[in-house]
Formats: structure tokens, C-alpha cells, sequence
């Protein structure tokens, strides 16, 4: 029989994200003894998987293309972005450090911001990508962690939360392997388990408005909500829960076996959207979560089709290992997901694709392409129905024809563990519980809700390690090492 493996350490953390590296790099910092422990095989969570797209206010790339940007204007755009819901002290808290918190501290450790993207909600490029996407940037979060004496322990899954006197001392959990259970005694616990956006019963339970529709898991496969689950067992407060962002460029996993994950779809950029009415409803090109998702969720049934000509699917990428060698798209899987899904329909003509698609109004469809082709022949730039720019479009004229059905994909969670400024968890008083912080998604990216309702892109990955190096400095200092997490801030 499988034993119990005892481990003593200071600064004890749930999971190797961003969040969970961050955590350690800066308890290790201030001289702590700092052991993470990871429930899956593969090391980085939804991190390593990310773009690796950061939200970054007066970096020198911006400077370096002439874009003048300040705290004071990013701050205006994400709460106009996230709306009343947005918590204003850890967004200014994340803006104002990002620069040195994030942009020169990731620098230090080896990461290089290659690029930026305009993103929407942005009055300025901001967007600012490492190199190699999440692989790159948690990669070195985990070899900095690693270089400094941390510890990883994989494949152990925490499963309860130990408390003496009111205080939290540890947790258990168990190898999934050999079983072997592990009692860890710390000073102090940082949990960054991520989100719950792989655990579709969970979205359902904090979204009861989604009835009986479906929707996909869309996070890492290590987001399933368990770090939640061990917080409210010790009275952690959870907040604005139902904040979840949703994508809707996304088809189900015909491969996975429940049919429960779902495929995000890139460079299609063509195609366009019809409910099952057969009726546009909303511009393509406006494909994020503020805008496309709120469109497709007010449609009846919550699905539409996406529908292409042959030539829109020749660069289609879709986001998912099985569908790439290694840098390239590997185009034979994909032409085997466009063969086999039982949610992509093909035939010869549009009309016969309405019908495999079971598109109530046929009509309908047909007039929406008819007009969507006369914008071309007409030499239009926009589309007159939904303002679409057609740089990146064509016309519906190369059959076979395609319809893809797509749901809505739960990808980020907005909302989650409430936690004060220096990321201790709050109870339902709103009073820290001693020897217990959060970070990162969690903590819906930092704080409980730091974005609200919608979240300018980059504001999920930024301010998750952010905010793990608040949690680990803070989670150190109670420990008995270092002054608590102290940051730059980005002006004087
Ligand atoms: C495909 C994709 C692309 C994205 N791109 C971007 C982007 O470009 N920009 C952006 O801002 N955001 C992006 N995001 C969101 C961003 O990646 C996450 O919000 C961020 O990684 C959260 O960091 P985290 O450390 O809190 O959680 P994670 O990185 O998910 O790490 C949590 C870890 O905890 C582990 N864990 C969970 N439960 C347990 C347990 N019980 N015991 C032990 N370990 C456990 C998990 O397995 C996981 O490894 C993207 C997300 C996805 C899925």
C-alpha cells in the first residue's frame, strides 16, 4: 500500500502556472524555502499554452514605435472596457507596476517582448508578446524558479487544505500515479490553480442562464476549479463568479471522448457567422469576447455556423497540439477535421449545405451570401449589413462549402477568490485567513475581480504573475523572510 510522503517547507504553493512560478521566484527571493506542487505531468498550466500576450503601459516597444501611452490612459480604457464590476484598486495596482513589475522583471529572468497586437478596447497598442508565445515566457518563469533552489512536484494533486487554530498550516494530496499521499506542513500556502473553465459542470453551476445548451471547456486542461473548491472549504470568499469570457470561434473536440472540449479556430478570416435561423447577426472581424460573444449568446439556440468556400480554409489553424508540427500547421489534420467532424457540414452548393446544416429559413442564408458577394462585385471595402472591412475576405465561389457549428467556449475566469492587496485570502467578513493567499486566475486573475465584466486582452496572463509575486513575497514575509512584495511603480 501506498504511503505518506511528509514534506516541511516555508511557502507552499498549488500549481506551476504563472502565478504559481511567479509566487516562487519571490518567496526564493526573500530567502524562503518555497516547494510547488502540480496535480498534471506537464509543467506551466494554461500559461505555457497561452499567446503569451501581456497588457504592458510604457514599454520601450512602445516608445520604439512612437506610441505615447500612460497609466492614467490605460486605466481609463479598462474600466470602460470591464465596466462598474472592474476593481479599481488592483487594476491601477497591476497598471501602475507593469512596466517594472512585469515588462523588466520578466527581462531579468530571460523572457523577450517581441511584439505588439492592437487588441479591441485598446485606445493604444499595448498587447505586448513574448517570445514564443506562453511557452517561452513560463518556460523561464519555471527555469528562474528552478535556478533559485525551487522545488516542483508534479503529478500530485492537492486535495484538502490543512488548518490549525483558525490558521491554514498545509495540504494534502496524493501522487496520481503510485497513489502515495503527500502531508505538507508550511508556514504559509499560496494557491494558483487557475480557472474552471475545463470543468464545464462548474460554468453551468456559476451561469445557470446556459440551461441545457452546450458550452466548452476552453482552459488549460488543469483549470478545473479545485483550488476554489479547497478555498471555500476554509471559508474563503468567492466573488463575481459568473464573470466568465467566453470565445466563440470554437468547435467541439470530435476526438475527445465527452465531446466536452472545444477547438479554437484562427486565420479563417473570411468566413462569416449564421444562426440557425440561417440570418447573420453580428460583424466576424469583431471576433472577442466584448463583442462576438454577447452576440452568439443572444441567439436562439446559443450556436451558429461558421461557413467558408474551400479557399477561406487553406490557412485555417486550429489552437491545439494534435493540429501542429511543432512551428507548422499540420494541414493534413486539419483537412481530417474538416472530413470527419460530426459539427462540419460539407456539400457541392449552399443550398445543400443549408440543408446538412438544418438551417430553418434557407432563404435567408442564401440572400445573406448573395449580399455578402454583391459587396465584392460592387468593389465595397465594408459590407453595408454589419460594417465588416473585406481586406481579409473573399467571395462565397469555390465549392465544396463549409458550415462548422460553434459554441460558446468558456476560456478566462473573471471572477474567483476575493483577496486583499496583498493577495491574503479574505473570509466572508472580508478578514485575511492567516497563512493563506491566492493568485492568479484563481483569484480571477488577481484580487477577486480585477477586470469586471470583460477584459481588455492581455489583462489575464499580465496580472496573474503579477499578482503571484505579490502573493509570494507577501506569503514570505508572513513566513519570516523578506519585507513583503514592494514593486515600482511605472511613473516618477
Ligand atoms: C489557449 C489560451 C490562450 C491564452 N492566451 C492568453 C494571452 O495571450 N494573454 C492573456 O492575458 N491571457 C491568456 N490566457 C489566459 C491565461 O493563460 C491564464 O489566465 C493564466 O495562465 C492564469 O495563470 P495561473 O497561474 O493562475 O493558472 P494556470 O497557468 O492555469 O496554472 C494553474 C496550474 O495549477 C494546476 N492545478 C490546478 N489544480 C491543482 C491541484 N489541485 N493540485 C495541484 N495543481 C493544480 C494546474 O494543473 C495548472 O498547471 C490564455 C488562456 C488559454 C487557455
Amino acid at each position: 500500500m501506498a504511503g505518506v510522503k511528509r514534506i516541511e517547507t516555508d511557502v507552499a504553493i498549488i500549481g506551476s502556472g504563472g502565478a504559481g512560478m511567479a509566487a516562487g521566484i519571490e518567496a526564493r527571493d526573500a530567502g524562503a524555502r518555497a516547494i510547488a506542487f502540480e496535480k498534471r505531468d506537464e509543467l506551466g498550466g494554461a500559461a505555457i499554452i497561452s499567446g503569451g500576450g501581456c497588457l504592458i503601459v510604457g514599454t520601450p516597444l512602445q516608445k520604439k514605435h512612437g506610441i505615447e501611452d500612460t497609466p492614467d490612459l490605460a486605466f481609463d480604457d479598462w474600466m470602460r472596457w470591464g465596466g462598474p464590476s472592474a476593481d479599481e484598486v488592483w487594476a491601477r495596482y497591476y497598471i501602475e507596476h507593469s512596466l517594472h513589475g512585469l515588462y523588466f522583471w520578466a527581462e531579468g529572468l530571460g523572457v523577450k517582448w517581441v511584439d505588439m497586437k492592437p487588441q479591441e478596447g485598446n485606445s493604444v497598442m499595448r498587447w505586448t508578446r513574448a517570445e514564443s508565445n506562453g511557452l517561452g515566457l513560463t518556460t523561464r518563469l519555471i527555469d528562474g524558479f528552478r535556478a533559485r533552489g525551487g522545488e516542483i512536484v508534479d503529478r500530485t494533486e492537492i486535495t484538502a487544505l490543512k488548518r490549525a487554530n483558525g490558521r491554514v498550516t498545509g495540504f494534502t494530496g496524493a501522487n496520481a500515479e503510485t497513489g502515495e499521499e503527500v502531508d505538507v506542513t508550511a508556514k504559509t500556502v499560496v494557491v494558483s490553480s487557475g480557472g474552471f473553465n475545463s470543468n464545464a459542470d462548474m460554468v453551468r453551476e456559476f451561469k445557470p442562464e446556459l440551461g441545457n445548451d452546450r458550452v466548452m471547456e476552453g482552459s488549460g486542461r488543469g483549470s478545473t476549479g479545485d483550488g476554489h473548491r479547497l478555498i471555500r472549504a476554509v471559508g474563503g470568499y468567492l466573488t463575481h463568479m459568473d464573470h466568465i469570457w467566453f470565445y466563440v470561434y470554437a468547435t467541439p473536440d470530435y476526438r475527445d471522448p465527452a465531446q466536452r472540449r472545444g477547438l479554437v479556430f484562427r486565420q479563417a478570416l473570411g468566413n462569416i457567422w449564421v444562426n440557425q435561423q440561417g440570418r447573420r447577426f453580428h460583424n466576424e472581424v469583431l471576433s472577442g469576447g466584448n463583442s462576438a460573444s454577447p452576440a452568439l449568446l443572444a441567439q436562439t439556440p446559443r450556436h451558429a455556423w461558421a461557413v467558408f468556400d474551400t479557399p477561406m480554409t487553406a490557412n485555417m489553424e486550429i489552437a491545439d497540439p494534435y493540429y501542429r508540427n511543432g512551428d507548422t500547421v499540420a494541414r493534413d489534420k486539419v483537412e481530417e477535421l474538416l472530413n470527419n467532424s460530426p459539427f462540419i457540414r460539407k456539400a457541392d452548393t449552399l443550398e445543400k449545405l443549408a440543408d446538412l446544416a438544418g438551417l430553418e429559413d434557407k432563404g435567408a442564408f442564401l440572400d445573406a451570401v448573395k449580399a455578402y458577394n454583391k459587396a465584392f462585385d460592387d468593389g465595397l471595402k465594408v459590407e453595408p449589413a454589419f460594417n465588416k472591412p473585406l481586406h481579409a475576405s473573399k467571395k462565397f465561389d469555390t465549392p465544396p462549402y463549409y458550415a462548422m457549428q460553434i459554441f460558446p467556449l468558456a476560456r478566462k475566469n473573471f471572477g474567483g477568490v476575493k483577496t486583499d492587496i496583498r493577495c491574503r485570502v479574505l473570509d466572508r467578513h472580508f478578514e485575511p485567513i492567516e497563512g493563506l493567499y491566492a493568485a492568479g486566475e484563481v483569484a480571477g486573475m488577481a484580487g477577486g475581480h480585477i477586470n469586471g465584466r470583460a477584459g481588455l486582452e492581455g489583462t489575464m496572463l499580465g496580472p496573474s504573475i503579477f499578482s503571484g509575486r505579490v502573493a509570494g513575497g507577501w506569503a514570505a514575509q508572513e513566513a519570516g523572510f523578506g519585507d513583503g512584495f514592494a514593486g515600482k511603480p511605472n511613473r516618477g
